[in-house]
Formats: structure tokens, sequence, C-alpha cells
């Protein structure tokens, strides 16, 4: 029987993916992990720092667990600030992954990120195999736990799976600390009181994506079929590629009076500068059919709704 246990589960992708797999697996089948106290979870929930090797074993021994989905990490801006916990948490916190779904047989899937690319790689059509020489810690780790995640599935034959996310753009939990987290905040300013002062520059391009199309994109890989995976790790997969102006421009056809002022934050605008501008994901498409639903006016129309709902609500 197929059992889950998702690390970082409160966070901005596991508080939706815990629900959307228990939905299709049963609440039972899906262990919530986090470091962070919770109440009220729907399912089993277990506090776990990802960095206990030890605990993280006991727990996938426990829950016999077949699939971990490994989402805790310090994130880009966060991480700048503190450099030494960032590698301590996200490279000690896969290694202890790793390890325990070595040690009893689970498969693994942690994303990476655009930030796993740096100033000289190409930035328009970032290819799948490219120049990765990452500027920030976040991308440091990131490249490193690409690498890691590949060597424990050739040499331990540990299943392992991952994407590079561009920034994600999500209503249900705020984002965690991230250099594109500009694009969330925007909508609840927009509804809220007409008016947004953003951290970057009005002409920056980055990767997005929505949500839905985010969590798609981890369960078509956790269940793609092995014998057509390439690449396995670090899949490119983006949704959208567009600028701090232009999402602006398309809020303001929905709500014209809405503006935008700049107050540039120089630590994430030069690691957003150093990112691609539009990722090429054809290897996605053609080894697990990769298809994103959402455009950037569909994406701006439902978060405009769903927004509008949930400050009602509180
Ligand atoms: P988030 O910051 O919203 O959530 C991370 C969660 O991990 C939090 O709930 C936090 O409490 C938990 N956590 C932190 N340290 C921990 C530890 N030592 N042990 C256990 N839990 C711990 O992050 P997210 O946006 O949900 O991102 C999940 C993954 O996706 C990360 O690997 C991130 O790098 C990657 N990613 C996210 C984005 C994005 O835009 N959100 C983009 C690219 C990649």
């Amino acid at each position: 029987m197929t059992r889950y246990l998702v690390t970082g589960a409160l966070g901005q992708i596991g508080s939706e993916l815990v629900a959307l797999l228990r939905k299709s697996h049963g609440p039972d089948a899906v262990v919530a992990t986090d470091i962070r106290e919770h109440s009220g979870s729907e399912g089993p929930f277990e506090l776990l720092d990802v960095t206990d090797a030890s605990r993280v074993s006991a727990l996938l021994h426990k829950h016999q667990i077949t699939h971990v989905v490994h989402l805790a990490a310090m994130l880009s801006a966060t991480g700048e600030a503190k450099p030494q916990l960032a590698w301590h948490v996200n490279m000690g916190g896969l290694l202890a992954i790793l390890e325990g779904a070595r040690q009893c047989g689970a498969a693994v899937f942690t994303p990476s990120s655009i930030a796993a690319f740096g100033p000289s790689t190409p930035t328009f059509d970032t290819p799948q195999q490219t120049i990765q020489r990452p500027t920030s810690i976040y991308g440091v780790t990131k490249v490193a736990g690409e690498l890691l995640c590949d060597y424990y599935f050739t040499k331990f034959g540990v299943d392992t799976r991952g994407v590079r996310f561009p920034g994600l753009i999500s209503y249900a939990t705020p984002p965690g600390g991230g250099t594109t987290d500009y694009a969330v905040e925007i909508f609840e300013h927009a509804v809220r009181s007409g008016t947004y002062t953003c951290f970057l520059k009005p002409d920056t391009r980055l990767d997005m994506m929505y949500m839905p199309d985010a969590l798609d994109a981890v369960v078509q890989l956790i269940n793609a079929d092995p014998s057509r995976l390439i690449h396995r790790n670090a899949f490119n997969v983006t949704a959208m590629s567009f600028t701090p102006a232009e999402l602006a421009n398309a809020i303001q056809m929905v709500i014209p009076s809405f503006s935008i002022s700049y107050d540039v934050d120089p630590v994430r605008q030069q690691i957003a500068d150093s990112w691609p501008d539009r990722m090429d994901d054809s290897a996605a498409r053609a080894e697990w059919d990769w298809n994103p639903r959402f455009t950037l006016e569909a994406m701006v129309a439902d978060m405009l709704e769903q927004t509008e709902k949930r400050l009602k609500t509180l």
C-alpha cells in the first residue's frame, strides 16, 4: 500500500499537497510532518526536524512509508540571512531523508528551484542541462541537492525524482521567505488597499507557476513511468514568465484603480537578477507529459477571486 510522509508539510506547498494526497489516498495514508506544532490535522501529524536523522529513520519505519515528499527547507531570502543554518537544514535534512529512504526502500520526491542557476547561466530558454554556478547559499544547496539525489539513484537505487520549481503563486498559505514572494503578496494588497510596494524592480523577469499546476507536477512526476525518465531529479518546469510591471498590468485589467510602486530590496534584487528569465521545460514535457493549465490571465483572475473570498472569512 502506498504511504506518504511529507516534510515541511505546513509550508506553502506542503499545506496544499497534503490535502490533495489525502483526497486521493485517504487521510491515514499521508503522514504530515513539520518542525512546527500543528493542531487540527485531518490525518496523522508528527513533529519532525529533518536534520534529526535517527528520528527521520524511525518515522519512516514506524509508518511503513513508501514515498517521501521532502519539502522542508530554508528558502532564498531567509537562507541568505543565515547561510550556515541554510546549509545545515537544506543539506543535512536532505541527506537524512535520502539515508532513511535507502534503509527502508522508500522513493523520494524533492523540489529543486530556478535558484540552482546563476548569473553565468543562459537566461532565455535556459536549457535542462547548462551552466549552474549560483551565487546564493540557497542556490548552492539546490545544485548540491540535485547532485546528491542523482548519486543516491545511481549508487543505491533510491527512486529519487524532482523538478526545478519557479516562483510559486498561491492563496492558501503565505510563502516562506523567497525572492518571488512579491507575486503572492501583491494580490492581498490589491484586494485590501488597491496599492502595493514591490521589492523588485519593475522589469525583473522571472519564471512563475500557479499552485494547482505545481501540485500536478509533483503528482505526475511521482507517478511517471520510470522507463521514460532520463533526467529524474531536476526537471525544468515553468508555466509563465512575467515582470512585476506586467503582473501589475494584468491586475489592472480586473481592478483598474490598482497602483504599484517600487522600493527595491538589494539582496532580493541581486538574487532575482541571477536567475533565468524563462526556462526550457521540453524535457519534462517529453518524459512525463508536463503541460501546465494556468496562463498569467487565468491565474490573476483566480487569485483575485480566491483572495477576496479568503479575506471575507477573516
Ligand atoms: P515554506 O518555507 O513555505 O515551507 C517550508 C516548511 O519547512 C515550513 O513549514 C517550515 O516550518 C519547515 N521547516 C523548516 N525547517 C525545518 C526543519 N529543520 N525540519 C522540518 N521542517 C522544517 O517552503 P515551500 O515554499 O513550501 O517550499 C517547499 C520546497 O519547495 C523547498 O524545498 C523549496 O526550496 C522548494 N521551492 C519552493 C518554491 C516556492 O516558490 N515556494 C520555489 C522553488 C522551490
